[in-house]
């Protein structure tokens, strides 16, 4: 299913990045993703959200039950997994068949970590959202470690 770009939520999550200084480029570049197609929705994914092989992102249903900022960390968090090394998110994706292997970690922290900088951005930016943006971060560290088992910054 392709994706309704011009949901609101959808609309709100690309204008909160694209508003967050430092993030206007990532916003640039999800919009054109979208306009291309290729950002769409898997209503049957297990995962909030994927970066596939070809250059996509697929957002499952979970990703688009929250807030405008909780799909907006999903977006930044994806995009960051569409420029890791070809070779990194190929040996993930098979790793990813065993899950919870070191290679996924590896794969996985620095998406995650990204997710929570863009969040730590958007607490100074957006004042109204800082709460939000704040028990995001915990949200996500805690998915990171017991998922990974491991510590972000
Ligand atoms: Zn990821």
């Amino acid at each position: 299913m392709s994706l309704d770009s011009d949901g609101p939520l959808f609309q709100e999550a690309l204008r909160l990045i694209s508003d967050t200084p430092g993030y206007e480029a990532i916003g640039a570049e999800l919009i054109q993703l979208a306009a291309r197609g290729r950002i769409r929705i898997d209503a049957a994914l297990p995962d909030r959200a994927q970066a596939g092989l070809l250059g996509t992102i697929t957002l499952g249903p979970e990703a688009l039950e929250g807030s405008p900022l909780s799909l907006a960390q999903t977006l930044v968090h994806e995009q960051y997994h569409l420029h890791q090394n070809p070779f990194l998110k190929t040996v993930s994706f098979w790793g990813g068949i065993f899950s919870r292997t070191p290679v996924m970690k590896r794969y996985e922290q620095p998406a995650y970590q990204a997710a929570i900088d863009f969040l730590e951005a958007v607490g100074k930016a957006h004042l109204p959202l800082a709460r939000e943006a704040q028990s995001e971060q915990d949200a996500i560290r805690q998915v990171f470690s017991s998922g990974y088992g491991g510590r972000l910054d």
